[in-house]
Parts: structure tokens; C-alpha cells; sequence
């Protein structure tokens, strides 16, 4: 594996690999590597030819008073895992060469970035700009043929869905199931701001999503019902969400059932950490209806 660190390298070390026509995966990361990002550089490398992996704290997509200066970081370690992990070059830029001196262009998704976790009383879209803006970059300067995102970031992978559509990007983007630990808490690199008891809390999150899934399987589809078998979770462990909402799972608008498939997205701070996960909701098929005269044996009209 190699480590580049500015543009003109990265993109002279793709071009040597596009020479005899091979593919390329990229997976975007700010790094501090946990089994979450593993799976998304494993699925690159089981379908591409030659595998990226960008490591870029992006300052743009952190709001004022987040966790920009505390996010962790520790790129020796996150070197080895993405060599054992079979990644062929490492982009691991300073800020500058990523924000030089009088950069002056943002990518602004609008409509779903205003939602959720752009919600302007909460983060503001601009994180959101930012996310889009450093991803749109990244994609032209690798010109991935499939990039890998997680679906634990759901809302970020359709605001990047979105934004290849509007503005032609071509390349295929793959999202992923999330990967958890075996108590449920899906992994991220801010799970380490967690105490123990902290950690043991933020398992509700989980718990959360599971209980409105064993609602809707068990046939429930009016939203407050649903959102209701989350809460009761969180409120066991006394999480107040900052958000806990059920939106359709393709645009993120607003729906009130669960008729198709929906995704409930949740956001908490537990201690210093500030947590989102999510479930995709199908609603369990109806039977269709029986007309009363072609009722089953033992249904309807008298048999004698
Ligand atoms: P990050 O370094 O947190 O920006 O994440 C880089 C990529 O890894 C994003 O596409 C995330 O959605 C994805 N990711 C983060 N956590 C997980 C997880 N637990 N399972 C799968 N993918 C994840």
C-alpha cells in the first residue's frame, strides 16, 4: 500500500492503474478505523481492481463547538489495518491541499440536507455543504468507478446519491449494511468518547430501532405507535433523542405509516458523544382480501 498526500500524486498513481483498464473503488473516511470501514475497503476490494481509501478529517462538514480538534485520529495505526485490508494507496491529505488559500465553492444539496441532522435548529445544512462539497471533490479527483458508503450515515447517502444524479458524476455509489457490535451499538470512530456507563446506555439506541421494527412486524404502521415502542427505550435509559423520526427511505420526507419501506432515524448525545443510527421499516404484506364466497374451508358459507 501507498501513502500520497497531495492530489497531483494520488491522480498519477490512479492514471498508472487505468492503463490497463482497471477498475476502481473508493472509500471515503475521516478515519480512526473500526470494522465499519473494513467492510466498506472489503467490498472494494472483492469488486475493483485497485482499491482507495481516503483519510481526511474534513473541517468543512463540522459545525462551530463540535468535535473538530477532539475527533480521533491516529493514522499509523489506520495505515496498517487499510495495508492488512488490501488497499492499494492511501490519500491522506493536509488540510490545505484539500483547502488551499482562497477556496471559495461549496456543493449545496438542498431540500434533504435540511432535515434530520441538517436540520436548521440543530447542525444547520452546512454540514451537509461540507460532506458534499469534500465528496464531490474526492470523486473528481479519483474518478472512482464505485464509491462505498455506509447506510449507518443514511442521510448522507442520499444527500451523495442525490448529488452524483444532479450533477452526472459517473460513478456507481454502493451503500452498506452497518456494522454493530454484538450488543447492537452500531460502531463509530465517537464511540470512543464513551464511558462504560456511558457505552452501556447508548445500547438503547439499538434497543430502540428494534422495538419499533417488532412493532411494525407485528402489523403496526400508524407512526405515533411505532415512534412510541422507540421512545420507550430511550426513556429506559434516559436518553432525551435529538431527534427520533420516520421518513421515506429514498427522499427523507415526512410520513405518517409505515406503508412502504421507511426509514427511522435516530440522533442522542450520550456523555460527550453525539450518536445516529437507523433501521430501514417494511411493512409486513397484507393478505389480500378474500371475496366471502371463495372463503377457505371452514370460512364462510356453510359447507353441508
Ligand atoms: P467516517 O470515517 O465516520 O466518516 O465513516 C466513513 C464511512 O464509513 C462512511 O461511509 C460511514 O457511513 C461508514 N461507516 C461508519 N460507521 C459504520 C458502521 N458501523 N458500519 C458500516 N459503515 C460505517
Amino acid at each position: 500500500m501507498r501513502t500520497v498526500r497531495t492530489i497531483a500524486e494520488l491522480r498519477a498513481a490512479v492514471a498508472a492503474r487505468r492503463v490497463d483498464g482497471q477498475s476502481v473503488g473508493l472509500v471515503p473516511t475521516m478515519g480512526s478505523f473500526h470494522a465499519g470501514h473494513l467492510s466498506l475497503m472489503a467490498a472494494a476490494r472483492e469488486a475493483c481492481d485497485a482499491v482507495v481509501v481516503s483519510l481526511f478529517v474534513n473541517p468543512t462538514q463540522f459545525g462551530a463547538g463540535e468535535d473538530l480538534d477532539a475527533y480521533p485520529r491516529d493514522q499509523a495505526r489506520d495505515a496498517e489495518l487499510a495495508a492488512a485490508a488490501g488497499v492499494d494507496l492511501l490519500f491522506a491529505p493536509p488540510v490545505t491541499e484539500i483547502y488551499p488559500d482562497g477556496f471559495a465553492t461549496a456543493v449545496t444539496v438542498r431540500g434533504i440536507t435540511e432535515v434530520l441532522c441538517g436540520d436548521p435548529d440543530r447542525r444547520g445544512p452546512g454540514h451537509f455543504d461540507g460532506v458534499a462539497t469534500v465528496v464531490t471533490k474526492l470523486l473528481n479527483i479519483v474518478a472512482p468507478d464505485v464509491a462505498y458508503f455506509g447506510r449507518k450515515d443514511a442521510q448522507q447517502v442520499a444527500v451523495i446519491r442525490r448529488l452524483v444524479r444532479d450533477l452526472d458524476i459517473p460513478v456507481r455509489i454502493e451503500a452498506l449494511a452497518t456494522v454493530r457490535e454484538p450488543d447492537g451499538l452500531a460502531l463509530s470512530s465517537r464511540n470512543a468518547y464513551l464511558t462504560a456507563a456511558e457505552r452501556q446506555r447508548a445500547t438503547a439506541l439499538h434497543r430502540a430501532l428494534v422495538a419499533a421494527e417488532r412493532a411494525v412486524a407485528a402489523g403496526e404502521t400508524a407512526s405515533e405507535p411505532v415512534l412510541a415502542a422507540a421512545r420507550a427505550e430511550l426513556d429506559a435509559a434516559a436518553i432525551a433523542p435529538e431527534y427520533l423520526e420516520l421518513r421515506d427511505a429514498d427522499d427523507l420526507t415526512a410520513v405518517t405509516a409505515v406503508t412502504r419501506p421507511t426509514l427511522l432515524a435516530v440522533a442522542a448525545r450520550v456523555g460527550r458523544a453525539r450518536l445516529i443510527d437507523n433501521t430501514v421499516l417494511e411493512p409486513v404484506p397484507q393478505p389480500a382480501a378474500v371475496p366471502a364466497a371463495a372463503g377457505a374451508p371452514g370460512e364462510g358459507a356453510p359447507t353441508q
